[in-house]
């Protein structure tokens, strides 16, 4: 058998080579590069997208049958590679027979004839939408993981990493822009006897439902309003003055007091109070952040002296005072 004639002969190795190239997976096909015509595609493609193989006639099939958002670019993309005799890759949604699509990568090899110019294009399809599947799923798994590690996990609003990563953003952008920026620190009055007189479970219902009422009350689209920790909250008002500020300070007061979330142990109301410090200012070079913060608190600090359910704001600060 080894000896065989048909065995050395030209059909023989095209039989072998059809049998191997027509059983993989993978598309097997060649394009014409003068005639723009398909000289070659495997049958397995009838398989995988329903049309026969003998309608794959020119390369217009070829970007015809591609979702209309990838047909562009991929078809301008496979060109420019080819023209420049690049081999290549691409990524696109190919349409099936039945009107669905599936994630095809065409790896492209450029044959080029012996002055250089190019003579055909041969390549394999493969099916990666199971690959892209996965890819979606894991941007999915991702996106999530990142909206978590902002979000705090018992008011599901922002935390605070959030609060930290956007007031150092505004503070740059304030300072750049010579805009103020304000910030309130607010602290639950008796919060401890709230927990002593309600019970721990309730305490954390009540932090769940200030942080959805709070939420709502800043209206621009840039203010933040987060949890700083314990029973104590945070909003940073980009681009908001002090007296916009004190605004704000009232309107988080009136929608509490609204609220009448009943305090049974505290001394100044029968309902859950609040204490807030206001600070606002335009920052230069020579402030410092943190110095800031100190001094929003320093004035719930007051707030909490004068007797609480009250806000402290004052005038914007000399910069010797921020100075880090
Ligand atoms: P003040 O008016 O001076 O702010 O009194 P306060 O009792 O609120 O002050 P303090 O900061 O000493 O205590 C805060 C309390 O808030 C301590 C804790 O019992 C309660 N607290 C902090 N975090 C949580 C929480 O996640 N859930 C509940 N239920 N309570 C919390
Ligand atoms: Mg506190
Ligand atoms: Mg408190």
């Amino acid at each position: 058998m080894q000896n065989s004639p048909f065995k050395n002969n030209q059909l023989y190795n095209e039989v072998v080579y059809k049998t191997l190239i027509e059983s993989t997976l993978a598309i097997p096909w060649s394009i014409d590069w003068d005639s723009k015509q398909f000289s070659y595609i495997g049958p397995q493609i009838e398989k995988l997208l329903g049309w026969q193989q003998e309608s794959w006639k020119t390369v217009q099939d070829w970007v015809d049958r591609m979702h209309e958002l990838d047909r562009e670019q991929t078809f301008n993309m496979c060109v420019a590679q080819s023209l420049a005799g690049i081999d290549h890759e691409a990524d696109y949604r190919a349409l099936k027979a039945d009107g669905s699509y599936i994630w095809i990568r065409d790896v492209v090899h450029v044959i080029r004839k012996e002055n250089g110019e190019v003579d055909s294009l041969v390549g394999f399809m493969f099916d990666i939408s199971e690959r892209k599947k996965q890819e979606e799923r894991l941007e999915i798994l991702q996106r999530q993981l990142e909206e978590f590690s902002y979000k705090d996990g018992l008011t599901g609003i922002a935390n605070r990493r959030l609060f930290d990563e956007f007031f150092a953003r505004e503070w740059q952008s304030a300072m750049r822009l010579q805009k103020p920026l304000s910030v309130l620190l607010i602290d639950l009055d008796y919060f401890k006897q709230y927990n002593d007189g309600h019970g721990h479970i309730n305490g954390d219902q009540c932090l769940r439902e200030i942080a959805q009422l709070w939420s709502t009350c800043c209206s621009r689209p840039r203010d933040l309003v987060s949890r700083f920790g314990g029973e104590e909250f945070a909003v940073v008002l980009p681009e908001t003055n002090a007296e916009a500020a004190i605004q704000v300070a009232e309107n988080l007061m009136q929608a509490l007091k609204n609220a009448k979330l009943p305090h049974c142990t505290s001394t100044i109301s029968e309902f859950v109070t609040c204490s807030i410090g206001v600070k606002t200012i335009v920052p230069t070079e020579q402030c410092d952040q943190m110095k800031f913060l100190e001094l929003v608190d320093q004035n719930l600090y007051q707030a909490k002296q004068q007797g609480r359910n009250c806000y402290q704001a004052d005038v914007m600060d000399t910069l010797e005072d921020l100075t880090g």
